[in-house]
């Protein structure tokens, strides 16, 4: 007998193209659209921030879902819960909404406000968001195979089934996955009250005498997965990378499923957002054509031999800026265009203007959050820079492969799952790979990939190596449908 579908609801607190500040929504967009494509009933679940536009994404209200009472602490608050939809020309899938003023729609930015960099009162913010997931299933009377709950935004959702609601949701298991270890949602002891769960499971919910959403995240799920192979084993045993919950998550079995891209939106045939489309016959003229619009929207000067290094991340200690930082002298005395994009960190972002401002045509640094951009410097740079202290999977060097553009990574997390470093005799590899947090290592690996940049024949070898990967989802998403159906067969 063939396999059933299953029903699925994924919940999120980022999903693109509603609301992104990471790769997290870019997953939620791609994961779900995946399952869908295996045949699943899939539907997620997101909170609507007020830059989120109803018109534009063509959000509607629900007749049942709305104005539900939902607690948080002593208040009540009202939440009406919408619909709308994501797809691609092949598949869609249905999206509900959270929305509610005083938590969501009044705030700008999605955990923190845009302007001071002041974190909004998140524990309450995502204690609402995780009951009205589970308020929602219980108004319509929809108990899911799977609820797959992501990052710490969702942690409480198992904690509030498995307590509160038992017997609805007895045959729903739960997935939670964690995109990142160190970001655990962590709150003051007095928020535990605001949760409203019995007092008996506090301790599963707490560590180190705090509110901990992650910790509640592993605690109450049926299967636990991270987002590549590496970054599961480094969890479990390293401190830092794990944020000091090492010993919960060594306790606890880890599955690590690669993150895929999706490739309808990040595709080099057929991205809206890039003036010359092009694919790995024709990724020569291509790059060039892209390399001049990134150029001239850039004003960076024309140079046909120059390589253009880029690198688009959130601006802070995790992703490498401050060791992009350390070696920026040093690289800005080679032949090269250096481009940044990238918000965050204001003092990170205050360095790399001024540098930018006393090598102008050498460094051309935007700050900001611009999808649109980002793909054209994908397919317009040589290379991409990942230099990332810790990295749990890392979407912009499968994104660089794709588009012929080489990555230099540390050896951390996904990118060791994702990136061989180049070697010319066997012609085998795909980036340039350095293992040490350290200025010397990343510029010995930038100075072997310049380098190499200089032989035109062994270049088209790499760059062919980059463009033949696959990194679709069909693979990972056949991996969490497993894990699904194993959690399901257990009674
Ligand atoms: P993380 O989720 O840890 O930030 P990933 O590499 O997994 O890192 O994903 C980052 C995603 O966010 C990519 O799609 C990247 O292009 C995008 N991104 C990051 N910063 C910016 C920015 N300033 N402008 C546009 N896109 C950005």
């Amino acid at each position: 007998m063939p396999d059933r579908p299953l029903s699925i609801l994924f919940v999120s607190s980022e999903v693109y193209p509603f609301a992104k500040t990471g790769g997290l929504a870019d997953v939620s967009h791609a994961l779900p659209i995946a399952l869908r494509e295996l045949g699943h009933d899939v539907r997620v679940m997101l909170p609507k921030y007020g830059n989120v536009s109803e018109r534009r994404n063509r959000i509607h209200e629900i007749n049942r879902l709305k104005e539900v009472p939902i607690a948080v602490g002593e208040t009540v608050e009202l939440a009406t819960i919408k619909s709308s939809s994501m797809q691609n020309p092949r598949t869609k899938v249905q999206a509900y909404v959270t929305t509610n003023f005083t938590y969501f729609d009044s705030k700008k930015g999605l955990y923190a406000d845009p302007l001071t960099g002041e974190p909004y009162n998140n524990d309450e913010r995502f204690i609402f968001f995780d009951r009205s997931v589970v308020t929602t299933c219980l108004l319509l009377g929809w108990y899911p195979d799977i609820i797959h709950c992501n990052a710490w935004q969702t942690g409480l959702i198992g904690a509030y089934i498995r307590t509160m609601h038992t017997k609805e949701f007895a045959n729903t298991r739960l997935v939670f996955t964690i995109h990142n270890a160190v970001d655990q949602g962590i709150f003051p002891a007095i928020s535990l009250e605001k949760t409203g769960l019995p007092k008996e499971i506090y301790p599963r919910i707490t560590h180190a005498k705090h509110l901990n959403f992650t910790k509640a995240g592993v605690e109450f799920a049926d299967a636990i997965t991270t987002v590549s192979p590496t970054y599961a084993k480094e969890i479990a045993k390293d401190k830092v990378i794990s944020g000091g919950l090492h010993s919960l998550f060594r306790a606890h079995h880890i599955v690590g499923i690669l993150n895929g891209i999706d490739t309808y939106h990040w595709n080099p045939k057929t991205d809206p957002f890039i003036p010359h489309h092009f694919d790995s016959t024709s990724w020569k003229e291509g790059k060039a054509l892209n390399k001049k619009a990134l150029r001239d929207r850039l004003k960076l000067p024309h140079e046909e031999k120059v390589p253009i290094l880029a690198t688009i991340a959130r601006l802070g200690e995790a992703k490498g800026i401050p060791l992009l930082v350390e070696v920026l002298p040093t690289l800005l005395r080679e032949n090269v265009q250096i481009v940044l994009l990238g918000e965050g960190d204001p003092s990170l972002s205050a360095t790399l203007e001024k540098l930018a401002a006393k090598h102008p045509g050498k460094l051309a640094f935007i700050a900001g959050f611009d999808d649109e951009l980002a793909h054209l410097i994908e397919a317009g740079a040589d290379m991409y820079l990942m230099p990332s202290l810790y990295e749990p999977c890392g979407l912009n060097q499968m994104y660089s492969m794709v588009y012929g553009t080489v990555p230099i990574v540390r050896a951390t997390g996904g990118l060791v799952d994702t990136v061989e470093d180049f070697d010319p005799d066997t012609r085998t590899g795909t980036g340039f790979v350095f293992r040490d947090y350290a200025a010397d290592d990343f510029v010995g690996a930038i100075k072997r990939a310049l380098a190499l940049y200089k032989k035109p024949t062994y270049w088209a070898v790499l760059v062919q190596n980059c463009m033949s990967q696959d990194f679709s989802w069909s693979t990972s998403a056949r991996q969490y449908e497993a894990i699904y159906r194993e959690i399901l067969a257990r009674r």
